[in-house]
């Protein structure tokens, strides 16, 4: 049976060599939304008809203390909006596996006190 602290620290490593490029991360979620215009007429607002204009879509970061940033994405910087998104949620998700591996060795050094 091969050791199973090298095996813990090999694949950290590999996760490590993994991490995706964090300079583009960004915090938050993309939200669409509808708007009405309130031009009278408007044959997309017309009450109960009309769903509005769009969708615009948004990003809505929480910021704590129940304060939200919300920043209107216009259509050509969508694409790189989610990239920047996926690369945030994949980083997070690396660095979770990490830490277990993490508390999986220590546990282990314990062990072998
Ligand atoms: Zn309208």
């Amino acid at each position: 049976m091969k050791d199973r602290i090298a095996d813990l620290i090999a694949s950290r490593k590999h996760l490590v060599r993994r991490l995706p490029d964090p300079s583009t991360i960004l915090p938050g979620s993309l939200l669409s939304r509808m708007v009405r215009c309130n031009k009278p007429g408007c044959r997309y607002c017309e009450k109960g008809k009309g769903k509005g204009h769009g969708p615009i879509w948004i990003l809505s970061v929480s910021l704590g203390n129940r304060r939200v940033r919300q920043i209107p994405i216009p259509t050509e910087m969508k694409a790189e909006v989610e990239e920047g998104l996926r690369t945030s949620a994949q980083m997070q998700k690396s660095l979770r596996q990490i830490a277990r591996v993490n508390l999986d060795l220590l546990e282990e050094r314990k062990r072998r006190r």
